[in-house]
């Protein structure tokens, strides 16, 4: 039978879990512009391992095989019923009943022998595919698709071996085409997967997964042009999406990276499906059933790629076995005699590793045959393990194998350097390492408790950018807010001009907070986080952010929190890196800021806070770079409040000092209770943040502090306080009189001087100060230095608001990703 164009679809129990779901796969055949074609199907989803299950619980004398046939035969005529008319879906039924029995009668005797063979687990789990192809084969009957359906173990002919099957491929060549001169050839060919049968006609499977194998045999045996298998993700990813949020849908990959893949463990295709297909340069595209419109991936005899590196595969359950000594040494054989015993045994090498020195040859299997592969090993090797030339066969079990593959990597230096050094960074240890000469693979063997974060960590130290900052921002009011906003518009352009990714993965505020896997969207993260944010738990918050997959965390503190800022140090000291406007952290106890400083230095984690003082005002990093360049810093003297510098820049004859604070507040210039600023706690911390900068140990406690609020007014409620504050204009009005006769204007100013004496006070300044010459909210600072001695070194400009505190914060992010190596 030639069938020229036809193309062979496989749909895996993923896209035939359910009635919607054979309706989703009937849907896309219908659809399909050739009329002609075959489907290849796997189980309805969950089938096999039920199936499997069975089995193992009959051989152990439990008879609730019984309920567990019964669940599936359930499961089974309910989807029949739901999608088929009843004259339909009687034949079927009554078909699967039959099946049934048989698989009754079957497990009854592997009950009464107390186990099972070979032949009792292969005939019994291959029914799913037998229901699932008569299923869909009389749903396209009744959408009026002219379809036939065949069994597989009726054509498809194996040989067994220890570990799988051989395809007879001449016997099987004949009987389908016996088979097609028995039956009409309907357009249409629904045909089992995963079975086939031996040449005496026993019932066989071609291993978990083998649907994929049996789409590309039919694919050969019908002269098929194109394989599609069709499964629950978009194509073969960059890695198992389930385990890497990030990974990427390949366009292209080789038969030989895909095989590759598929060995180690890249389930969305079995490893045999590619052999069949190379030879006749079939190209199988792995699609999404569920995404029909997706191309999907596409496997061919060559993939083109600027990329060295296609994707990343782990298998679990590895025991390393390492035999060791110094007989081995220059011994010829000894290898061959290692693994002979091993296939003697049946048992399947998966990796190999031995160093130079031939001191020592380590090896992987599965871990269920540890044991069996050290009998054998010790079995072959008696002799030199008595006369000491063999020391010891180690077997370390729940160890995994994690490959990196691309065609890519032959011949181009620095990948392997790039892999160790993710895994590396992470604090993975490396049992064992292993290349193959075709360069195409770098396998190494890690603890099994390791095996996704070192998964996580190499495929981010290929596929992301090493500039990928996961992002967690504490406090989204006014300055959070706005940042958020503010990085909303820049980071595509960042992203592309830079390769700069930030990614917000955690919002929290007092009341809720929203985590998640992939970037928040900052068009909509007010929503997400009413609708999905759960209660804060800022150890958990910080945990989230601090993914080691993602090369680098920052906390972002936007909150005006003591409890937040106490956190601070924890983080650094577990190397996430923090970013803050608010003062707390920096002005606690000078032993909390020694150890802020100290984590920073040990840790490597920054410790960005330009905004704690001045806004986005250059203040901290000019302070910061006259020290280190050794400049002496005399004295430094600021207007370092906004509320304030805006209260004493309008305050004259006409405007009462009370007709000021009411208006400031009016305007947003002040903090709901004004005395808040008016006390000058906030100017102090400030003068506390620039003199530890300069090196003095200064506490709090230490600035002398004068206040504005009038002794009588400091208690009572923010409505009495506004009340009772005209009666003190004329204080104010006299100290002000006082200093224009002297030619001066007031100012309220934090000052610092290098014998370490602070101070906090309303001070007159002359016309021609510095001081006197600022509007509304300046900020101004004066640094009198060794260099700038005669005429001080003066920062001014707008000191407050969300807007310019917001991109202050930017800045720090930025300047953190600057010293991460981003050419920002
Ligand atoms: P089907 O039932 O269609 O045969 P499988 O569950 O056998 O589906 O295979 C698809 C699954 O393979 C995906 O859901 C995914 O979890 C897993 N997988 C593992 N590695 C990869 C990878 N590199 N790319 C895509 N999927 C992968
Ligand atoms: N149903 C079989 C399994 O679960 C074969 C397949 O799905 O490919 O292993
Ligand atoms: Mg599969």
């Amino acid at each position: 039978m030639t069938e020229a164009g036809r193309v062979v679809h496989k749909f895996g129990g993923t896209s035939l879990a359910d009635p919607g779901c054979f309706r989703r796969v009937a849907r896309i055949l219908a659809a399909w512009p050739e009329p002609r074609q075959v489907v290849v199907v796997s189980a309805m989803g969950g089938t096999t391992d039920t199936l499997v299950h069975a089995v193992e619980l009959a051989a152990s004398r439990d008879d609730s095989y019984r309920d567990v046939l019964e669940g599936l035969c359930v499961r089974h005529s309910d989807t029949i019923r739901e999608l088929l008319p009843s004259e339909a879906a009687g034949p079927v039924i009554a078909a699967i009943d039959r099946d049934m029995g048989d698989i009754l009668d079957v497990l009854r005797a592997a009950m009464l022998l107390r186990g099972f063979s070979r032949d009792t687990m292969e005939l019994v789990t291959g029914y799913g595919e037998v229901w699932s192809a008569q299923i869909l084969a009389a749903l396209l009957s009744t959408l009026g698709v002219d379809t036939e359906w065949l069994d597989a173990r009726e054509v498809l002919t194996v040989q067994r071996n220890s570990r799988d099957v051989d395809v007879d491929w001449a016997a099987s060549r004949e009987r389908i085409s016996e088979w097609t001169n028995r039956h009409r050839t309907a357009p249409t060919l629904v045909i089992t997967g995963f079975i086939a049968s031996t040449e005496d006609g026993v019932a066989a499977t071609l291993g978990r997964n083998g649907s994929d194998f049996s789409a590309s045999i039919f694919a050969a045996l019908l002269d098929a042009t194109e394989i599609h298998i069709w499964t629950d993700v978009d194509g073969v990813m960059s890695a198992n999406p389930r385990l890497v949020s990030e990974a990427v849908t390949l366009d292209t990959l080789s038969y030989d990276e895909a095989m590759e893949l598929a060995y180690f463990g890249a389930k969305v295709i079995h490893p045999s499906t590619m052999a069949p297909a190379v030879e006749r340069a079939l190209p199988i595209y792995i699609r999404n059933t569920f995404k029909p419109d997706l191309p999907g991936t596409r496997i061919h005899a060559t993939s083109s790629s600027a990329f060295p590196v296609k994707g990343l595969a782990t298998i679990e359950d590895i025991a390393l076995l390492n035999l060791e000594g110094t007989g081995m040494i220059g011994v010829p054989g000894t290898a061959h005699r290692l693994f002979g015993a091993l296939r003697d045994e049946g048992i399947s090498v998966v990796m190999i590793s031995q160093g130079s020195s031939e001191h020592s040859i380590c090896f992987a299997v599965p871990n269920a045959l540890a044991e069996r592969a050290r009998a054998a090993v010790e079995q072959a090797f008696f002799a030199e393990q008595h006369h000491g030339q063999i020391q010891r066969v180690d077997v370390t079990t729940d160890c995994s194998i994690l490959a990196v593959v691309g065609e890519g990597m032959a011949g181009r230096p620095g990948v392997a350097a790039r892999f160790f050094s993710s895994l590396g960074k992470a604090g993975i240890n490396l049992r064992a390492i292993a290349q193959g000469s075709s360069e195409r693979n770098i396998s190494v063997v890690v603890n099994g408790s390791d095996t996704q974060r070192a998964l996580r960590a190499a495929h981010a130290g290929f596929y992301l950018s090493e500039q990928t900052l996961s992002i967690g921002l504490v406090g989204a009011g006014n300055v959070g807010g706005t940042l958020l906003g503010q990085l909303q518009q820049q980071a595509r352009r960042l992203k592309h001009e830079f390769d700069l990714d930030l990614r917000i993965r955690g919002i929290a505020t007092s009341s809720k907070m929203l985590l998640s896997e992939q970037p928040i969207d900052l068009e909509h993260w007010r929503d997400q986080l009413e609708e999905s944010g759960e209660l804060p738990d800022l150890a958990k918050f910080a945990m989230h952010v601090h993914a080691d997959h993602l090369p680098h965390a920052v906390l972002i503190d936007c909150t005006a929190s003591d409890d937040v800022a106490r956190l601070c140090g924890t983080w650094l000291e577990r190397g996430i890196h923090v970013i803050t406007p608010n003062k707390r952290a920096n002005t606690g106890t000078i032993e909390y800021y020694r150890r802020l400083r100290q984590a920073n230095r040990a840790e490597g984690a920054h410790y960005l806070y330009e905004t704690t003082v001045g806004a986005a005002l250059p203040i901290i990093q000019t302070l910061h770079d006259l020290v280190q360049t050794g400049d002496e810093i005399d004295q430094i003297e600021g207007i370092l409040s906004g509320t304030l510098s805006y209260l004493f820049n309008r305050l004259d004859e006409t405007h009462s000092f009370s007709s000021l604070v009411e208006e400031a507040r009016r305007l947003g210039f002040t903090e709901p209770d004004p005395r808040e600023d008016l006390c000058g706690t906030d100017v102090a911390r400030k003068t506390v943040i620039l003199a530890r900068e300069m090196g003095i140990p200064l506490e709090l406690s230490d600035v002398a502090t004068t206040s504005l609020v009038p002794e009588s007014l400091r208690d009572g409620s923010v409505d009495d306080f506004m009340a009772a504050l005209p009666a003190f204009d004329a204080e104010m009005e006299a100290r002000r009189r006082e200093a224009a006769d002297r030619g001066e204007v007031l100012r309220f100013v934090g000052s610092i001087g290098r014998d370490g004496a602070a101070s906090v006070a309303l001070r007159g300044y002359p016309q021609s100060h510095p001081f006197a010459r600022i509007q509304l909210t300046d900020n101004i600072v004066l640094f009198r230095t060794q260099r700038y001695r005669d005429n001080p070194l003066v920062i001014q400009g707008p000191g407050a608001g969300r807007e310019v505190t917001a991109a202050g914060v930017f800045a720090d992010l930025l300047r953190l990703a600057a010293y991460l190596g981003a050419p920002v």
